[in-house]
């Protein structure tokens, strides 16, 4: 299955000069999305994950069918004001714009390994910013899962050492 032929490069959204990769064809298709949320499950099952985290929104797209398909729980990293309880919450710079994100305490136990799940490795802010509060929590981050990663952006060498799988890169 080539899953190249799902994502349409989109120039100049949301801004100029951006190249927007937009998944949602490869989402809409059954075989396709079934085959990168498989990938993504067979990388956890090989990094001994024993819970899923996706960062707001599209991680939770990925994530959750990993989660499911593994039998392990899904715990969302969201935008600030959306989690009802305490939070833990880290503040980061994106491909365009800023942003925060949160995690409710006690959401992830001490000593549980994570496999973090999202669409895209940009910059690698977002993905920093989760493993903080991964970490803020006691858990240890087993491995990093994208459906693309954008590698002239060099997201990748901001990262702390963790294993990554990326299915498609630009
Ligand atoms: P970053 O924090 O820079 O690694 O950006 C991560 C998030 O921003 C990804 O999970 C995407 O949802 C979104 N994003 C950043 N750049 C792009 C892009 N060129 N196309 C689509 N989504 C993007």
């Amino acid at each position: 299955m080539n899953l190249y032929d799902y994502v349409k490069n989109v120039p100049d959204f949301p801004e100029k000069g951006i190249q927007f990769k937009d998944i949602t064809p490869l989402i809409g298709d059954g075989e396709a999305f079934r085959y990168a949320t498989h990938r993504f499950a067979e990388f956890a099952q090989s990094v001994k994950a024993d819970v899923i985290v996706g960062p707001d929104a599209r991680g939770f797209i990925f994530g959750a069918p990993v989660a499911t398909h593994l039998g392990l729980g899904f715990v969302p990293v969201r935008k600030p004001g959306k989690l009802p309880r305490q939070t833990l919450t880290e503040t980061y710079s994106l491909e365009y714009g800023t942003n925060a994100l949160s995690l409710h305490e006690g959401d992830i136990q001490p000593g549980q390994n994570v496999l973090i799940v999202d669409d895209l490795l940009a910059t690698g802010g977002t993905i920093k910013a989760t493993m903080n509060l991964i970490e803020r929590s006691g858990a240890n981050v087993v491995g990093l899962a994208f459906l693309i990663e954008l590698k002239f952006l060099e997201g990748r060498a901001k990262l702390p050492k963790a294993p990554i799988l990326t299915l498609l890169e630009y």
